[in-house]
């Protein structure tokens, strides 16, 4: 273990509040008889997924259900065997709280509800890490990250980008160092923590595919000091690793999870603004990320994931392994939820309010934070802005919040910009510090939402000029075309006249003429004969 020589600018320490879970082993909860999965088509970033069954099939645990065209999308699995009884919007786990298309499956009755991906005892394990380096070996990096994409991986520290479009970029890339965030910076939640204590072996086993994929020149894995078990545990796992791996501890700082803050905390290299990590030859990946690699490898989609139910509007705070689709009611109630709550999705900093609890947890949903509305603080009072310049000082992408408020305020969005709105993380680092307690992010939230939509619209409209140009353009051509046609075989026609006029050789027409003429001769010939024997 290494302690770090690095720092970035800013951050803050809210309270930790990791106590009513931190020490609550993995458990698997799975559905109720009466429950249906609800898996969404569109989880993470990446294009829709379109369904490849029909309403009435049957499917089987762990089955691939939908078909994805983009490189940046992966598909999506079924947990359980069961029959798909819907195709259609549901509520979506999405802040908006608008719809979205999903497939419905109702589990058999004896479907199993052993959590396939948690089901391999560390026995198993290590008998899959022994055969790794055999299965890595006899495969090339394109069928790797294939199996890894086939298996529906995506980041699953909250992001929810397609692992597999980071490893192409990587692979085509000079990587210099591979970073494992371990860092788990969010007050409240502690699914990372415990998956680093329990299942440290599958995490270090995806960090060797990692390796064996990005030859990097160094690996870290960067957990904070306030993890003490997680750090021996992954040490105890790299012992008997192939791969050479520094587990580097930092000091409990949010937003210290946060890609680029990470980077440089690990590294005290930058990432350029309107880069990606790779610019500086660095390629970032979660724990819970690596761990779900490895089980894709071994041709396990990723079906389940662990989700920390913590708050005080819950009887039994843990860390869950559950899975995907099952409808967050259903969760909470076998959590032992009580009446009358506000649930946050994710953690009290970076999360989001809930709005229907029929929704369903997704890949990237790692944190469900159940309040008694009783015990919810009323909304602070709202101050005019005193310039104090709290904010830009917890910064951690150092930007000039202030600024970037005034300017979405006023819906100066070419001036939101060129503050380099697009590099805000929405860490929440400078509402948190705001001593007149203006809900800044919200507006650079309301900045970035009018700035993509207004980008949209203007792609869509070039898009419809470039068919509308491509469309006249074809209509031109075939006329041009045509009249060419037209015009060469006038020409021809001209062509051969005149040919005919310029030789004296005789026509059909002529020929038939002197024939006749001929016979004419032939016949009085003939006649004049016959009168001179008479
Ligand atoms: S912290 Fe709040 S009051 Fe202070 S400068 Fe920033 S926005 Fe203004
Ligand atoms: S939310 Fe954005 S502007 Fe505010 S501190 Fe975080 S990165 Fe800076």
């Amino acid at each position: 273990m290494t302690l770090t020589n690095f720092k970035f600018h800013g951050g803050i320490h809210p309270k930790q509040l990791k106590d009513l879970s931190r020490d609550r082993a993995i458990e698997s909860i799975s559905w109720r008889d009466e429950d249906e999965i609800v898996i969404t088509l569109s989880q993470g970033i990446g294009s829709l997924n379109h369904p490849i069954l029909s309403i009435g099939d049957s499917v089987q645990a762990k089955q691939r259900i939908s078909e994805c065209y983009g490189e940046i999308s992966v598909p999506v699995h079924s947990p359980c065997d069961g029959t798909i009884t819907a195709i259609e919007e549901r509520p979506a786990t999405h802040p908006s709280g608008l719809q979205a298309v999903a497939i419905v499956i109702k589990p058999d009755a004896d479907s199993s509800k052993i959590d396939i991906n948690k089901a391999n005892d560390l026995v198993n394990h290590k008998i899959d890490v022994s055969k790794l380096s055999e299965l890595l070996s006899s495969l090339t990096a394109e069928e790797i990250i294939s199996k890894i994409r086939i298996g529906g991986v995506i980041g699953l520290g909250g992001a929810g980008f397609p692992t597999c479009a980071k490893l192409h970029g990587g692979i085509k890339t000079n990587i210099e160092t591979l970073i494992i965030n371990g860092m788990e910076c969010e007050p409240r939640i502690t699914c990372d923590d415990r998956l680093m204590r329990e299942r440290a072996i599958e995490i270090i086993a995806g960090v060797e595919i990692l390796d064996h994929l990005l030859h990097p020149n160094s690996i870290k894995i960067g957990v904070e000091d306030n993890k003490p078990e997680a750090i021996l545990a992954l040490e105890i796992a790299t012992t008997s690793s192939t791969s050479s791996i520094e587990i580097i501890t930092t000091p409990t700082l949010y937003p210290s999870g946060g890609e680029r803050q990470l980077i440089q905390l690990l590294t005290g290299k930058e990432v350029p603004s309107g880069t990606l990590p790779s610019a500086i030859g660095v390629v970032c990946q979660n724990v819970a990320t690596v761990a779900a690699l490895y089980h894709a490898l071994l041709e396990r989609p990723l079906t389940h994931r662990v989700v920390t139910v913590t708050g005080d509007g819950v009887e039994s705070a843990g860390n869950y392994s559950v899975p995907i689709g099952i409808p967050i009611d259903s969760l909470l109630t076998q959590c032992g939820v009580v009446d009358s709550v506000r649930i946050t999705v994710g953690g009290p900093m970076m999360g989001f309010e809930l709005h229907n609890s029929r929704s369903p947890i997704t890949k990237t949903v790692n944190c469900l934070i159940v309040e008694k509305n009783s015990s919810l603080p009323s909304a602070p009072e709202r101050y005019n802005c005193i310039r104090c310049a709290s904010c830009s000082d917890a910064c951690p992408a150092k930007l000039m919040p202030q600024q970037l408020y005034w300017a979405a305020q006023s819906r100066d969005f070419e001036q939101t910009e060129k503050l380099n709105l697009f590099d805000c993380i929405e860490c929440g680092c400078c509402d948190f510090v705001c001593p007149s307690k203006i809900p800044l992010v919200s507006y650079y939230r309301y900045a970035k939402g009018v700035i993509r939509g207004a980008k949209q619209e203007q792609n869509r409209a070039d898009e419809a000029r470039v068919r509308h140009e491509f469309h006249d353009a074809r209509i031109t051509r075939e006329k041009a075309e045509k009249a060419e046609k037209l015009a060469k075989k006038r020409a021809a026609l001209k062509a051969k006249k005149e040919s005919n006029k310029s030789t004296d050789k005789p026509n059909d027409a002529d020929k038939k003429g002197a024939a006749i003429r001929a016979a004419i001769k032939r016949a009085e010939a003939k006649k004049k004969a016959a009168a001179a024997n008479s």
